[in-house]
């Protein structure tokens, strides 16, 4: 189905790759900054079928049934998935709410609702006119559905609670690490090869195949498809808005990591959440949170908090400005370890998210008036703003620029 004449560009650093037949299983990676190119899965989209029908299952499922249930003395809270999100709003933090509600539950829901629409019909070797865009949204989708950071909120929790209550698992807690487990499975059966080459008549360079021009060519952020720079506006096989490089991505970038940074200020200042016990509010901020996690002897955790709150937020806006600096100082040292640096940057950026879903988790279950309760302080809405504008920084920068200044003028 692939002919030899197929080529592709490296997302991360824009090196021309001719595509070639994998053994099964087998992966390419890019001779120049080592990132996965594309992959050779058997039976991919059988695999991915099944996976994300039992994903949808699971995920009407989880919603069916109790998530957490707490129990102190006579009385027992109970929740379900969605209390976080409707208890964020009841205390008046409609943006925190939305925040959870969206990566939670509707991006998780779109991803696989996604997947079905796209591979089901592929099975039958028919597709829609619409197939390319809704797999294109897919893939937008995919890095903000962030199903594993929930469950490790949840995990948080749980332990939190243990010494103030009993805390009973509900089923809708296994039916959400079920979906978890089937998302991450049917991500990786992904052959995405196999959905774009659909469209065979767009599926290769047009020109000279055996020579292909190195100058000129711009190739499709989404779906990786090579084209001559001239040639259209949006991507014909996906639709993506074609341009050599993102737009404007280096002012971009430091807008945003600047607004994080000083808003980081605001998250570190004010209570996150206000734990109110026999009467007695005690405000936590995020360090303060820490501390009481050492104070308890849960060394674990308070390290995963420290990690995910304050190491990650704080490294990731210096590695981010670093690697701005060094484009722009036109430095070509290590371009290797730098793309290395930026891809580990973006994916652990998501986990800072833990600490929001642990406070909605948390607000939801304690609400034992008197004996005790949990509230939602500003520096929560400060902190969950500089998780998201550092994931928009990490989206706005464009890792092939750390590339172009290693170029030679003939290459
Ligand atoms: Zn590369
Ligand atoms: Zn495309």
């Amino acid at each position: 189905m692939h002919s030899v004449s197929d080529w592709m560009t490296c997302h991360e650093c824009d090196a021309l790759h001719e595509v070639i037949e994998l053994p099964v299983n087998g992966k390419a990676e890019c001779s120049q900054c080592g990132s996965e190119l594309y992959r050779q899965v058997n039976h991919s989209l059988d695999k991915v079928l099944v996976f994300s029908l039992t994903a949808l299952l699971l995920f009407v499922l989880s919603h069916l049934f109790p998530f957490l249930s707490m129990k102190m003395g006579e009385r027992i809270e109970e929740n379900v998935l969605v209390s976080a999100t409707l208890e964020l709003l009841n205390q008046g933090f409609p943006e925190l709410a939305v925040l959870v509600f969206l990566t939670s539950i509707l991006f998780p829901f779109l991803v696989i609702a996604g997947l079905l629409y796209v591979v089901l019909p592929l099975i039958f070797d028919r597709h829609f006119e619409s197939t390319f865009t809704v797999f294109r949204w897919v893939k937008k989708l995919f890095p903000w559905s962030l199903v594993g950071v929930f469950m490790l909120g949840v995990l948080v929790a749980i332990v939190k609670l243990m010494d103030l209550a009993t805390v009973i698992p509900g089923p809708s807690l296994f039916f959400m690490a079920g979906l978890l487990v089937t998302m991450v499975a049917a991500q990786a059966s992904l052959d995405e090869r196999l959905i774009w080459h659909r469209v065979s008549e767009h599926s290769r360079v047009k020109g000279d195949e055996h020579h292909p021009v190195k100058h000129g060519l711009t190739s499709c952020g989404s779906c990786h498809l090579v084209l001559h720079n001239d040639q259209y506006e949006n991507c014909p096989r996906c639709g993506e808005k074609l341009s050599l490089r993102k737009t404007d991505s280096l002012s971009r970038t430091w807008a945003l990591l600047f607004t994080a940074a000083l808003l980081y200020i605001p998250a570190n200042i004010y209570p996150i959440m206000t734990v109110t016990q026999f009467g007695r509010g005690n405000p936590d901020t995020i360090m303060s949170g820490v501390v009481h996690l050492i104070e308890a002897q849960l060394w674990g955790l308070a390290l995963l908090v420290f990690f995910a709150s304050i190491m990650v937020p704080v490294l990731k806006l210096l590695v981010m400005a670093y690697l701005l600096i060094s484009i722009q100082f036109k430095s070509c040292w290590r371009p290797k370890d730098r793309t290395l640096l930026f891809r580990v940057t973006e994916v652990v950026g998501a986990w800072s998210m833990i600490d929001i879903f642990l406070i909605g988790i948390l607000i939801s279950l304690v609400k034992l008036d008197a004996f005790a309760t949990i509230e939602a302080g500003p520096g929560a809405t400060f902190f969950a703003a500089v998780v998201v504008i550092t994931l928009f920084a990490a989206h706005s920068f464009d890792s092939r620029l750390i590339w172009d200044n290693c170029r030679t003028p003939h290459e």
